[in-house]
């Protein structure tokens, strides 16, 4: 059998992935008559591919890296734990060492009396996790009826059954017999793509009143809980009117539901504070964590759940776990790359450097001729790309057409950016300097003047 290593020839390892490597969110086909490139090694905020080039990762992996790449006390921290216990579980009366430091550092970190962590392999996992322990918390409660719970359309709260169904992509419900039973979900706070001819703040104030709606239509002794990502990310980086969020948190002040906030991109440090829920304003019941939590460098998710939930719960056998709860080298890396983003005040760096200066250069791109509105918050930001901005006209063409020859040109420009349909996003790492967000820019500007003259040459415009 041939070994593979990096050396190998593009073509030969494209040709072996694409024989027996299943792709996530892909057509197998069309990608293996294509080649997917292959990412070799990665520095700071820049991946290498097998033909050479650097590319600057506009997306930190899957908005995952935030510390960036080659992280040396990360490798240490994981050699160490490997070494000394590699793996144990913590079902059965025991615990050990990474478990009980990490827990403690996320309820150090975490606002309120967020002070419990239930773990997982994932963002999926966890939201799994949270769909069982809500209704199990109504259900020891004595009020077994409140199991609904409500999400918005276009979310995404990952790819299991239960992530997915609360997740509102019309795509993923489409397949495998999704969304599971009672689970309801509301229209998103897109204004660009929904608000029609009412202002912003109209279209927020309408659109969070669907909770308050929602709420009276399924009978507030039927609903368990509310969970929404404090900016949607995977749906495109929807940046909700002013008016949207005061108002869920007027409705979820008023009515005896649980918030669950899915801190899946926006946690550790993303939006300029420790989680994306102290940005919006409310503070949740149960908070979703994964990716930022180990900067991506290991697997690992979990639900931080405050003193109420964790009391009820913790008067009740809950039967659900994973092998990999608190894997402790995970455990052990995610411990260490919070301390990272502590010593280096990596979030003080976004809040106060970083971000401000993104944000200047990124809502200039609002000037180019295909760009409609440009919005960020802290380090995730979006564009959408229309070929006439004042009535925010679609182009003529299936949504996500043009979005995908942006993305092209900026892969050939060796800039990652993604698209989601015809809006084109960025969440690059915490860490990334001033000069790299210029060249980051530059980028995007190159290719987005690209992908305009094929847009027009295609006659789409
Ligand atoms: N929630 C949100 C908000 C996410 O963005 C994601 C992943 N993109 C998930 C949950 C699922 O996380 P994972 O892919 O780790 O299962």
């Amino acid at each position: 059998m041939t070994i593979i290593t990096n050396h190998m020839p593009t073509a030969e390892l494209q040709k072996l992935d694409a024989a027996h490597h299943m792709h996530p969110f892909s057509t197998q086909n069309e990608l293996a008559a294509k080649g997917a490139r292959v990412i070799t090694s990665a520095d700071g905020v820049w991946i290498q591919d097998s033909e050479g080039n650097k590319i600057i990762d506009g997306m930190a992996g899957l908005w995952c890296v935030n510390v960036g790449y080659g992280r040396d006390r990360l490798v240490q921290a994981a050699a160490r734990q490997m070494a000394e216990l590699p793996y144990y579980n913590t079902f059965f009366m025991t615990t050990h060492v990474p478990a009980i430091a990490l827990s403690q550092k996320l309820a150090e970190v975490a606002p309120g009396d967020l002070n419990h962590v239930f773990y997982a392999g994932s963002g999926s996992e966890a939201n799994d996790t949270n769909i069982r322990m809500v209704r199990t918390y109504w259900a020891e409660k004595g009020k077994p009826t409140k199991k609904i719970i409500i999400s918005r359309k276009n979310a995404y709260h990952g790819s299991t059954l239960g992530g997915a169904s609360l997740g509102g992509m019309g795509g993923m419900h489409a397949q495998g017999g999704l969304p599971i039973p009672d689970v309801y979900h509301i229209d998103q706070p897109n204004w660009w793509a929904e608000g029609g001819d009412m202002s912003p703040e109209e279209f927020g104030l309408e659109r969070a009143r669907q909770l308050e709606q929602a709420i009276h239509d399924l009978g507030e002794d039927n609903v368990a809980a509310f969970i929404a990502e404090p900016v949607q990310g995977a749906g495109g980086v929807i940046v909700p009117p002013e008016t949207y969020w005061p108002e869920i948190k007027r409705i979820c002040d008023k009515y005896e539901i649980l918030l669950i906030a899915d801190e899946v991109i926006c946690g550790f440090g993303r939006t300029g504070n420790w989680f994306g829920s102290e940005t919006v304003g409310w503070t949740p019941d149960i908070m979703t964590i994964a990716k930022g939590l180990s900067s991506g460098y290991q697997p690992i998710g979990g639900s931080i759940v405050n003193d109420e939930v964790a009391s009820v719960i913790g008067a009740c056998e809950f039967n659900h776990g994973y092998t990999y709860n608190a894997h402790p080298v995970a455990a052990a890396v995610a411990l260490e790359n919070i301390n990272i983003l502590q010593e280096e005040k990596v979030v003080e760096y976004v809040r106060d450097d970083i971000a401000p200066y993104l944000k200047q250069k990124w809502e200039a791109l609002a000037d180019h001729p295909m760009v409609g509105e440009a919005k960020i918050v802290g380090m995730m930001g979006s564009i959408a790309l229309t070929p006439h901005k004042e009535s925010r006209a679609k182009f003529a063409a299936d949504a996500g057409s043009v979005g995908y020859i942006c993305r092209e040109r900026c892969f050939a420009n060796n800039l990652i950016m993604r698209h989601v349909g015809d809006r084109m996003i960025i969440s690059p790492p915490l860490v990334i300097t001033r000069a790299e967000v210029d060249v980051l820019i530059e980028r995007a500007v190159k290719s987005l003047d690209e992908g305009m003259a094929r847009v027009k040459d295609a006659g789409l415009w």
